[in-house]
C-alpha cells in the first residue's frame, strides 16, 4: 500500500515534470519566434514610416511638378498636371500616390517589394490585392492601424494605413474624405525565408529539448523505481528476516520457558531476564516484579553455616557469580531454598555470554532436592549405628582424621575417651541379647546427654565407644570421663540393674599416625580394665 501510494507520487512528479518543462520550452520558443516577428514588423515599419514621411513631404507641397521621362504622359487623374516652363520644357505633376506607385516599380529588390493601394482607388493601378483588401477591411474595423501577414511562400506582407491628415484634404477633399479617414494603405512585402529558417531551427530545437527532458525525466523516474524496488525487496527481506528472529524467538523463549531449571541473565548488576519457572517458583508474574522484590538474586539463597559448598551472597569475600564460576568445576556447589516451609536443593551453572558491548551472566540452577535428600540419607546410614544411632567406627574414623588436621593446623588440643561396658558378656547371658541391645542404646543416650555439643560420639563396635573432644585437653577429656563413669554408675538401667563402664583417655600427639593416636586411648582402657574396672586412665 505503501509502495502503491510512492509509486503513484512517481508517476505524479514525472507527469508533472515533463508538462512543466514543455511549457518552459514552448514558452522560450515561443518567445524567440516572436522576437523574429517583430524583427519582421519593426523593418516593415520602417519602410512603411519611410514612404509616409516622403508622401508627407511632397504632400504638403501640393504635389511636385518633374520632368517626364520619354514616353511618360501626365497623371490624368490630377488636376493642374503639367506645368509648361518654355518651349523646350514641359514638366509633370506627381502628387504622393502617383509617387509611392513609381517608386514602388522600382522597389522590386529582391526579398523587399511595396505598393499602394486602396479599396476604392481613384487609379486603378492601385486596386487592392486579396491580403490588402483583408488588410483594409481589418484597418477599418478596428482602432489598430496596421496589419500583416505571414505566408507561407516565406513572404511577409505587411500593411500600414494611410490615415487622411491636414496635408491630404487638399487634394482629397473632394473625394469626401475628412481628417482621419483611411483612404488606403502602403502595403510591404518582406522575404520572411530568414524568419522562417530561424523559427523552425527554434522549433526543432524546443522538440529536441523536450526529448532530451523526457529521456532525462524517464532516466531519473526509472532510476527512482529501480531504487524504490529495491528498497521494497530490502524491506521484505528484512520483514521476513525479522519475523523468523521474532518466531525462533518466541520459541527459544517457550523452551526456555519450559525449562525445569531456573535461568537467570545477570549484567554484573541487575537481573536482565528471568525465566518463568523461577518467576513461577518464586511467586512473580514478571521479570519487573521480581526485581522489585529482590536487590540480588541471591537474597532467595539460604545460609548455610556448616558446609562452604553452598552458595551465599559472598563466598570468601567473593560475589556469587564470580565464586561459582571459579569453583564449580572443582567443587560440587549448591544453593538451598526455603519454599513453603522446606529446604529446596539446586545444583547452579554460570557462563558468560558475550554480547557486543557487554558480557552477561548465564546462571541456571538445576533442583536437585530428591538427589540430595536421598544422597544425605544414605550418607547418614554410611555413617550411623543402627542400634544406637550414634556414628559408626567408620565414620568416627573420618572424623578423627579431619579433626587431627584441625588441631594441628589451628595448635588446639584433641582429645579421645575410649568406652567399654564392664562385663556386659553377662548382661547378654542373664537377660538376653534384646535387653543388652537395650543397655547399649542407654549407655549411646547418656553419652549423647553428657557431652557437650560439637563433641563427637561413635559405635566403635560391640560394647565400646569412642568420643572425640575437640580443644581439649587430656586433663579435660579425663574430667569429661570421669563425669560420664559417673553418671553410668548412678544410672538404674532397668531390669538389668546397676553398671559400670571403663575409660582410657589419651590426647592428640602433633604429627602422629591415628592408628598410633588410638592404640595409646586402647591402651589406656586396657589399663582401666586391669586395675579393676569401672575408674577412667589417661595416658
Ligand atoms: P570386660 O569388658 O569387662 O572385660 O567384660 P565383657 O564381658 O564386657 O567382655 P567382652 O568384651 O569379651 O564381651 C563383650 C560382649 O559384648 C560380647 C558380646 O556378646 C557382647 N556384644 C557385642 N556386641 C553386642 C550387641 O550388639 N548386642 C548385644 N546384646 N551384645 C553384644
Ligand atoms: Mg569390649
Ligand atoms: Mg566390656
Amino acid at each position: 500500500m505503501i509502495n502503491l501510494k510512492k509509486y503513484i507520487l512517481l508517476i505524479t512528479i514525472l507527469t508533472i515534470s515533463v508538462f512543466g518543462l514543455f511549457y518552459h520550452i514552448d514558452f522560450f520558443s515561443e518567445k524567440g519566434v516572436e522576437q523574429q516577428k517583430q524583427i519582421l514588423i519593426k523593418q516593415a515599419q520602417t519602410h512603411f514610416y519611410d514612404q509616409v514621411n516622403t508622401r508627407k513631404w511632397v504632400a504638403k507641397h501640393g504635389g511636385v511638378y518633374i520632368i517626364p521621362l520619354e514616353g511618360e504622359k501626365p497623371n490624368p487623374y490630377l488636376r493642374d498636371n503639367i506645368l509648361k516652363v518654355d518651349e523646350n520644357l514641359t514638366l509633370i505633376k506627381v502628387n504622393p500616390a502617383w509617387m509611392t506607385r513609381q517608386l514602388s516599380e522600382i522597389s522590386n529588390i529582391k526579398g523587399f517589394h511595396f505598393r499602394i493601394s486602396s479599396l476604392i482607388p481613384i487609379n486603378p493601378n492601385n486596386q487592392a490585392t486579396a491580403f490588402e483588401r483583408r488588410a483594409l477591411k481589418y484597418i477599418e474595423k478596428t482602432d489598430i492601424r496596421e496589419y500583416y501577414e505571414l505566408n507561407n511562400n516565406a513572404e511577409f506582407n505587411f500593411m500600414g494605413a494611410l490615415v487622411t491628415t491636414k496635408d491630404c484634404l487638399p487634394c482629397h477633399k473632394h473625394q469626401g474624405y475628412v481628417l482621419g479617414d483611411i483612404r488606403g494603405g502602403i502595403s510591404i512585402s518582406l522575404d520572411s525565408s530568414e524568419y522562417d529558417s530561424v523559427t523552425e531551427s527554434i522549433e526543432n530545437r524546443a522538440i529536441i529539448l523536450k526529448l532530451l527532458a523526457v529521456f532525462f525525466l524517464l532516466s531519473i523516474t526509472l532510476l527512482i523505481y529501480k531504487q524504490l524496488r529495491h528498497s521494497e525487496k530490502l524491506q521484505s527481506e528484512v520483514n521476513r528476516r525479522t519475523q523468523e528472529i521474532e518466531s525462533t524467538k518466541q520459541l527459544l523463549q517457550q523452551i526456555i520457558d519450559t525449562d525445569a531449571s531456573f535461568i537467570v541473565l545477570a549484567d554484573g548488576q541487575n537481573i536482565v531476564y528471568a525465566n518463568k519457572t523461577i518467576l513461577e517458583f518464586a511467586g512473580y508474574h514478571s521479570i519487573q516484579e521480581f526485581r522489585d522484590k529482590h536487590e540480588h538474586l541471591s537474597d532467595m539463597f539460604e545460609k548455610v553455616d556448616y558446609n562452604s559448598e553452598f552458595i551465599q551472597s559472598y563466598n570468601d569475600d567473593v560475589h556469587w557469580v564470580e565464586y561459582l564460576r571459579r569453583e564449580q568445576d572443582s567443587k560440587n556447589l549448591k544453593v538451598r531454598i526455603k519454599k513453603d516451609g522446606v529446604h529446596r536443593y539446586f545444583r547452579p551453572f554460570a557462563k558468560d555470554i558475550k554480547t557486543d558491548d557487554k558480557i552477561l551472566h548465564l546462571v541456571t540452577f538445576d533442583e536437585i532436592t530428591n538427589e540430595y535428600v536421598k544422597i544425605k540419607k544414605l550418607e547418614h546410614m554410611a555413617s550411623t549405628d543402627v542400634l544406637t544411632k550414634l556414628f559408626n567406627r567408620s565414620k568416627l574414623n573420618d572424623v578423627l582424621e579431619k579433626e587431627m588436621a584441625l588441631s594441628e593446623a589451628i595448635s588446639s588440643p584433641l582429645s579421645i575417651v575410649f568406652l567399654d561396658i564392664d562385663h556386659f558378656k553377662r548382661v547378654n547371658d542373664t537377660h538376653g541379647h534384646n535387653i543388652g541391645d537395650k543397655v547399649l542404646i542407654d549407655i549411646a543416650n547418656i553419652i549423647s546427654s553428657t557431652t557437650r555439643k560439637g563433641d563427637i560420639a561413635a559405635r566403635w563396635g560391640g560394647e565400646e565407644f569412642m568420643i572425640t573432644l575437640q580443644s581439649t585437653d587430656a586433663k579435660h577429656a579425663g574430667i569429661l570421663a570421669e563425669k560420664l563413669r559417673v553418671v553410668v554408675e548412678e544410672y538404674d538401667f532397668d531390669i538389668v540393674g546397676k553398671l559400670t563402664i571403663s575409660l582410657g583417655v589419651t590426647e592428640y600427639i602433633n604429627h602422629e599416625s591415628e592408628e598410633n593416636f588410638v592404640k595409646r586411648v586402647d591402651k589406656a582402657l586396657y589399663q582401666a580394665k586391669d586395675s579393676g574396672r569401672n575408674r577412667v586412665v589417661i595416658i
